[in-house]
Order: structure tokens, then sequence, then C-alpha cells
């Protein structure tokens, strides 16, 4: 399979902290490589990097990205996740998975230009709700979910699954 990566169009830091914090960190769970994000937030990017510090994986961010100057360079299938789109169990299908793939997701309304250079306009139902979700259903469906439970290298502690109580390793190193 290509590697995942997620583009965030729109962050406003001071409004979207929040939001944009959990589309990286679920982006990360479902086994994406990497976020970009428009608008510069150190806050953001330290917070994502501590995180992947504690629990490990090579996950990345960028903020302060021009997204166009992203869109431009990446090699692989636009995906734009919005209401708009295809449905998504037409479009996933034809998702190719041996190539690298970048999922945008919007924050306000997204400029019409990105509609227009996506490979793929996906919906995730024809209901607004959120980027969160609606990346994280298409993720789940795109990669059959296989990421969830992955060993993730080089982080401070691991929590592993438990029928009840919480059960947490520290990795020696
Ligand atoms: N008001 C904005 C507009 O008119 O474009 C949409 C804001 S929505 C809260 C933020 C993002 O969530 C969208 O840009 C899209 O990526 C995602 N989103 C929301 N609902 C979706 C759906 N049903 N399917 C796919 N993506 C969705």
């Amino acid at each position: 399979m290509g590697d995942i990566w997620v583009l965030r169009i729109g962050h406003r830091p001071e409004r979207d902290k929040r939001v944009t914090t959990h589309v990286a960190l679920t982006a990360r769970a479902l086994g994406a490589k990497g976020i970009y994000v428009d608008t510069a937030d150190p806050v953001l990017e330290e917070n994502i990097r501590s995180t992947v510090q504690r629990f490990g994986g090579d996950f990345t961010i960028k903020t302060g990205v021009a997204w166009d100057d992203v869109i431009g360079s990446f090699k692989g299938k636009i995906v734009h996740l919005t209401m708009y789109g295809q449905r998504a169990d037409i479009a996933i299908p034809r998702i190719p998975t041996d190539e690298d793939i970048l999922v945008i997701v919007g924050a306000t309304k997204v400029p019409m230009c990105i509609y227009e250079r996506a490979d793929f306009n996906v919906s995730v139902g024809n209901q607004p709700h959120s980027e969160i979700s609606a990346m994280a259903i298409f993720l789940y469906v795109y990669t059959g979910g296989k990421h969830l439970y992955e060993y993730r290298e080089g982080g401070e502690i691991a929590v592993v699954p438990n029928e009840r109580g919480k059960t947490v390793v520290e990795n020696r190193r």
C-alpha cells in the first residue's frame, strides 16, 4: 500500500486548535504518514510531536505550508473529502492502493479549485458532519482498519488492549 498524507486547509489556530489536533491524531492512529496544515501553528506542531515521542511511530507534521505547493508537488492521487462528492462506497474502490494519496479536509469553505484539482471528490454520506469523522471513516474503509493496533516503533510507552482496566507498558531502550 502507498503512503497516506493529509492536508488540512483553512486552519484558524485559535478557533480550530482542538479540531485540527484531533484531525492529526486521528490521521496518525489510522495509519497516515503525516499531515500538512496551511496556517503556521507551533503549538499544534509541539502537541503532535509530543504524542509521537510518547507513543512512537514516524508521523510528521508541517504547518504554515502553501496548500497549492503541497498539491502541486504531490506524487500520487489527491482525494478531497466533501459532502458534495461521489459516494464513498463507489469512489473508494476506485482509489489505487499502490500509490500515495493526499487526503484533503477543510475547516471553512474549501476553494472551488480544490474540487477541480482533486482526482477524487469523496463524500462520507451526503450530510454535513465533521472533518474528523469524515477522515476517520474514509481511512478506516480505505485501509481496512489495518493500522489500528499496529506496533509503533520508538515510543516511550505503549497501551496494551485490555478487556477491563488500563495496561500501559514502558518501552526500554
Ligand atoms: N462549511 C464548509 C463548506 O461549506 O465547505 C464545510 C465545513 S465542514 C465542518 C469541514 C470539512 O469536513 C469539510 O471541508 C470536509 O472535508 C469534511 N466533511 C464534512 N462533512 C463531510 C461529508 N459528509 N463527507 C465528506 N467530508 C465531509
